[in-house]
């Protein structure tokens, strides 16, 4: 049993790292039992959704991260044109978001972020454009490269807040909080050595919600990581989002052990990575470190597939995501989960969860029935 003096200071939105790592021992049941009430309070039965769709502009990359599985040397370059012609099939069925992420290439500048920005929004002005990751900004402002490629900071970069400000003026609306991974730099210095660090990753995101521009929160959890460690991230998270409320959604990123440096090692020795349980129980602490603060917490379905995330939503979860159209980076790394989800399969999902399917918006502003037109 749960001490009651712990789940007062839960309701009240005042968790503790200790009462935390009490909880991250806890029984799944009770775990899980506790994250559903206050799931329950909230936000209520209501489980969204978005269409939308990821387009990732190239997988080469100059980045070192041991954990990647995305990266080819020989990979693709996205053209305008055919960036344009992606968002085209997505708007055609029903997307109101794009999301655009990919490599960090040497030839990548902040001119031609934006460009891909102003190329989408004249062509398409009434979609929402979700891009960059805060490495990816950093990469535009001069960091994480030298004009040498020596990894150091570009002295001509216009640093974070110009850059961020030139993105927003080109058509950025909000940004992926990836490129999380733990917020802990002992973690960081041995998966993402090159990787901007946890204090360079609180002051984009920082910079970016001063600016009006919103972010998601994310985790990428079940590696070399403690369980001190991931609770330190989801403090780190709170206590950010106490001084901005900058934070749309939290969404824990359940890491994918193959075909990655990272995950051989682990799975030489033995470790599979992520159990179901893991899953679930990673889910229902956010939703408990977070509340009051953040309330929605995401279940990919492309990370834990669409029957866990379907369970997930019993222990916190109150979002499903994106219908995505395609999402290479996870099925790189040994996602089952396909490509695209229709709305009709997430109603499907959510509705024999005994919950009530909704679209949303990447703002979660705006809620409609999945049969209603947009803008009601
Ligand atoms: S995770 Fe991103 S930055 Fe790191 S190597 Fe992969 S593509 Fe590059």
């Amino acid at each position: 049993m749960l001490p009651t003096d712990l789940i007062d200071r839960v309701y009240r939105g005042e968790c503790m790292k200790e009462d935390a790592a009490l909880l991250a021992t806890a029984p799944p049941a009770e775990l899980f039992g506790l994250a559903d009430e206050l799931r329950a309070e909230a936000v209520g039965d209501v489980v969204s959704y978005i269409p939308n769709r990821n387009i990732n502009f190239t997988n080469r990359c100059i980045g070192t991260c041991r954990f990647c599985a995305f990266k080819e040397p020989d990979g693709y370059r996205l053209g305008i044109p055919e960036i344009l012609k992606k968002v085209e099939e997505a708007v055609s069925v029903g997307a109101t978001e794009i999301c655009i992420q990919g490599g960090l290439l040497p030839d990548m500048h902040l001119t031609n972020y934006c460009e891909i920005l102003e190329s989408v929004k004249s062509e398409f002005p009434a979609i929402h454009l979700h891009a960059y990751s805060p490495m990816e900004v950093w990469y535009a402002a001069g960091g994480g490269r030298g004009r040498d490629g020596s990894g150091n900071h570009d002295e001509d970069g216009a640093g974070v807040r110009d850059t961020l400000a030139a993105l927003k003026k080109a058509g950025l609306d909000t940004m992926p909080g990836t490129a999380a991974e733990i917020l802990v730099d002992d973690v960081r210095t041995k998966i993402c050595p090159d990787k901007l660090n946890t204090e360079q990753w609180t002051s984009v995101v920082r910079t970016a919600h001063s600016l009006g521009i919103r972010t998601t929160a994310t985790i990428m959890y079940g590696h070399i990581e403690t369980v001190g460690d991931r609770i330190d991230h989801l403090f780190l998270i709170r206590d950010l989002q106490d001084e901005t409320h900058g934070f749309t959604e939290f969404v824990p990123l359940s890491f994918m052990p193959y075909n990655n440096e990272l995950g051989e090692g682990m799975l030489a020795g033995g470790n599979y990575g992520n159990t179901g349980i893991d899953d679930l129980r990673m889910h229902a602490l956010a939703r408990i470190v977070l509340h009051n603060r953040i309330p929605n917490i995401q279940a990919s379905w492309v990370k834990l597939g669409k029957k866990l995330a379907q369970y997930a939503l019993n222990c916190g979860a109150n979002d499903l995501g994106g219908t995505l159209m395609e999402e290479k980076i996870s099925k790189s790394a040994g996602s089952m989960s396909g490509e695209y989800m229709p709305p009709s399969e997430f109603d499907w999902i959510i509705e024999n969860a005994g919950r009530i399917p909704r679209v949303r918006d990447t703002l979660y502003s705006h809620q409609r029935h999945p049969k209603q037109g947009q803008g009601r």
